[in-house]
């Protein structure tokens, strides 16, 4: 007889009482479509080794079907790795009240376009950008999906088969295949190059005029550093020579940091308020790099400029959604009260005293020494990441762990529930407290136990 023939139908299989429970969490659809995976694979199964599956079996495989289906494929991580703004894990994570902000408006209506004094159709563009006209003295500010749209528009509306000047130097790559020449292309802008691959001058801006460009564009170089024989003038100069002859300057921060991360015992990365002190037209930056908060692209500056943004037909496609703007707005009162370093995440990982972090370190080297689980503090350092600060590091520590295959040891961290992605230090699988927040600890050491069997 065909062993074939003893497999169920779907039909009697959804008349079990487990399945028939299994309909009821999940479902009577994703049901049906996981039982009848499970009787392909049970009749795969019988064709190739000849063997019945029995009913607890076909059981279980129904119910990995539909817990597979039903857990979501984007799911928070620990981030092990000492990279502050990790572009893979999500850049910045919000502060408590960012977040207490995005979900007040996200579950309820909001006066997202609603005038209340006037009880009429009002601007979702006022909520984040007195804000922010407010802590960068900035005469106008939009806010927009992300920087790369910021960009995108920008151009659009300034320069639309018009001549842009940009330094070779700055023709940038930023990652995940976003190449400035690129983006100014699509705008319909015209690339005007000056200057080398290493060096641009002033009197390399000035001979453009006669081609009377609609723009100068200054592209900060945010993951990358040019040493040795080169030059490029300050923005100071530059907006000297567009103002002389009435060409807006328009500057990517790209990074966009609000506070002087030299105070942090990093490189100087120039701040939005610089810029525009230099006299920058319009400055554009991240919402979730050195910001730390969500994501958006922020363009600050003149106000007629920034009209012109607004009306153009891509202002309306590059829009910033409600969640967006109110945890934008939550973030920028961190820094209008003073308070960013103690409130946003990512300052307060940048700002971690190296005692504070080594002191972390040894806390886990003991609770897993107490569980028969040897580990050690090695120096280490952490990297701030996200395109920002290309080179800096911050020194630290690292809980190490030695293990019989480090490799094998991170995809087993990566499997955990919740997934934690640490890395490898001189053979060592090693875990930065830096990036790791205070409610991951816990997790964190519970699946190093977990673990253990793998551990030397
Ligand atoms: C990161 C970056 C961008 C892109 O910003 P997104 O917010 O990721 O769209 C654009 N320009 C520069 C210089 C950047 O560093």
């Amino acid at each position: 007889m065909d062993a074939r023939r003893l497999i169920p139908s779907v039909e009697r299989v959804l008349q079990l009482e487990a399945v028939k429970s299994f309909s009821q969490v999940y479902g009577r659809r994703l049901t049906v479509e996981a039982a009848r995976q499970a009787l392909e694979q049970v009749r795969q199964i019988i064709v190739q080794t000849g063997r019945i599956l029995e009913e607890e079996e076909i059981l279980q495989r129904i119910e990995r079907h539909l817990h597979t289906v039903t857990t979501a494929s984007l799911l928070p991580v620990i981030n092990a790795t000492g990279v502050v703004l990790h572009t893979n894990l999500g850049r910045a994570p919000l502060s408590e009240e960012a977040m207490a902000a995005a979900s007040q408006v996200a579950c309820r209506y909001s006066n997202l376009e609603f005038d209340l004094e006037q009880g009429k159709r009002g601007s979702r563009l006022i909520h984040a950008e007195k804000l922010l006209c407010q802590l960068i003295r900035a005469e106008a500010a939009l806010v927009v999906n992300n920087n790369a749209a910021a960009v995108l528009l920008s151009l659009a509306a300034l320069a639309n088969r018009r001549k842009v000047v940009i330094a070779r130097s700055q023709l940038v790559e930023i990652g995940g295949g976003f190449r400035i020449p690129d983006v100014m292309r699509q705008s319909g802008a015209r690339l005007l190059e000056i200057g080398t691959t290493n060096r641009v001058n002033l009197e390399d801006y000035r001979s453009t005029l006669e081609q009377k460009p609609a723009l100068f564009l200054v592209a900060h170089r945010s993951n990358f550093k040019i040493l040795g024989f080169t030059a490029e003038p300050q923005v100071a100069e530059i907006a000297h020579v567009a103002h002389e002859s009435g060409i807006p300057l328009m500057v990517d921060l790209g990074s966009g940091a609000l506070l002087d991360t030299a105070e942090f015992g990093l490189a100087h990365e120039p701040t939005v308020q610089e810029m525009i002190e230099s006299g920058a037209d319009l400055v554009c930056f991240s919402g979730d790099k050195l910001m730390g908060g969500p994501q958006a692209g922020i363009v600050v500056g003149k106000r007629a400029l920034i009209e012109k943004l607004r009306r153009h037909p891509l202002a309306r496609a590059v829009r910033a959604d409600k969640l967006a703007l109110a945890a934008l707005s939550a973030t920028l009162l961190h820094y209008l009260k003073e308070e960013a370093t103690q409130k946003i995440p990512i300052w307060k990982m940048i700002s971690l005293p190296v005692d504070e972090i080594y002191r972390r370190a040894w806390a886990w080297t003991e609770k897993l020494s107490q569980l028969g689980i040897k580990a050690s503090v090695i120096e280490g350092t952490s990297t701030i990441g996200g395109g920002s600060l290309p080179g800096e590091t911050l020194p630290t520590h690292l809980l190490a762990i030695r293990t019989k295959q480090p490799q094998l040891f991170l995809r087993k961290l990566r499997e955990n529930s919740p997934p934690i992605i640490a890395r490898i230090e001189q053979n060592l699988v090693a875990f930065d407290p830096r990036t790791v927040l205070a409610d991951e600890e816990a997790p964190l050491l519970a699946a190093i136990e977990s673990l253990r069997e793998f551990i030397l």
